[in-house]
Order: structure tokens, then C-alpha cells, then sequence
């Protein structure tokens, strides 16, 4: 589609969000399976949620357009998930590959605000309020889940994470130096 007018830009970013959810819907039934920490599988439990209402309301805003849902693929998201398959693939601890999934799903929720963020001033600037809010909702449920994921990252897997493998070499080297400490004094 050629786009010519900032209503084309309007219309060609919605589709590429739509496209996005659609294939979030599909992406994040995998990762809350493969996380191991309750508070990070019931987080992209509630977000699958939350992501299924998205498309709802992408849905309602092509209604009120007047236009259809087809017509864009959004690669970066492709992409997203692609590096979050590989992830899940090559990361052999749990708690690591915990922290692994909320990097990628961080960058998920990031390239998401920025995607709501640009098509909601867009439908502002063109008068669209009904369709401006309709992204505002789902702008604030994607920083939301954003910062969500970041609390658990801070308060339970990055430092369960601190504990796998390599850690112990860590450990034995703090402990030298605790020892070092202990005998000068
Ligand atoms: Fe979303
Ligand atoms: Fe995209
Ligand atoms: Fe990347
Ligand atoms: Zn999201």
C-alpha cells in the first residue's frame, strides 16, 4: 500500500500492530511455559490476556475506520520472537533462562509502547479520539506489563540468576577475599 496521506500512516501502523499481537497471541503460551518463576509464568499468563483484548481493540479501531484488519506483516516482531525462541533454546539454567525471557520480552514491550505511542498521536492529530483512546488503553497495559517485568527481574530472577554456574567460581574467589580480610585482621 502506498501511503500518502497521514490517515495511510495511521492505517498502515495499526495494521502493524495487529499483526504484532496476532503473533504475540501465538508467541507468549510458549514462554510462560518455559519460565520457571511463578511471578514471571503468572505475569505472561495475565499479559496472554491482556494481549487477546488488545487485538479486540484493534479490531474495534479498523470497525471504526471502516477498514480491514489484513494487509501488513510486522517483521520486527517476527524478529522479537525469533531471538526469544533462540533464547529459550540455548539457555540451559533456569533461573538465567528466566531472566533471558524478560530481556526479550522487555524488548517486546518497548518496540509495543513505541508502536501505540506514534499510531496514538497520529489518530490525535487527525481528530480520532475514539481511536486515540482505544491506544491509550492499551499503551498503559504494555508499560504496565513492562514494568512488571522489570520488578520481578529486580527482585527475584536477576539475583536467582546470580546463583547458576559460573556464580560458584565467584563465590570461591569472595571467599578468598573474605578469608584474606579475616586474616589481616
Ligand atoms: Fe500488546
Ligand atoms: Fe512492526
Ligand atoms: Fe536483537
Ligand atoms: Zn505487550
Amino acid at each position: 500500500m502506498t501511503m500518502q496521506t497521514l490517515r495511510d500512516l495511521l492505517v498502515h501502523e495499526l495494521k502493524d500492530l495487529y499483526s504484532a499481537e496476532k503473533q504475540l497471541t501465538k508467541a507468549l503460551p510458549k514462554m510462560a511455559k518455559a519460565a520457571t518463576n511463578e511471578s514471571l509464568q503468572e505475569a505472561i499468563t495475565k499479559h496472554l490476556e491482556e494481549t487477546e483484548n488488545q487485538v479486540q481493540r484493534l479490531e474495534e479501531a479498523f470497525a471504526a475506520l471502516g477498514i480491514a484488519t489484513r494487509g501488513a506483516k510486522c517483521d520486527a516482531m517476527e524478529g522479537l520472537i525469533k531471538e526469544a525462541q533462540k533464547a529459550m533454546k540455548e539457555t540451559s539454567d533456569d533461573a538465567v533462562l528466566d531472566a533471558a525471557l524478560i530481556a526479550e520480552a522487555q524488548r517486546v514491550e518497548h518496540y509495543e509502547m513505541a508502536g501505540y505511542g506514534c499510531a496514538r498521536a497520529f489518530a490525535e492529530q487527525l481528530g480520532e479520539n475514539e481511536i486515540a483512546d482505544l491506544l491509550q488503553a492499551t499503551l498503559d497495559e504494555e508499560a504496565a506489563a513492562n514494568e512488571k517485568l522489570n520488578d520481578i527481574a529486580l527482585s527475584e530472577v536477576n539475583p536467582a540468576a546470580m546463583e547458576a554456574g559460573g556464580g560458584e567460581e565467584d563465590e570461591g574467589e569472595e571467599s578468598e577475599e573474605m578469608e584474606e580480610e579475616e586474616a589481616e585482621v
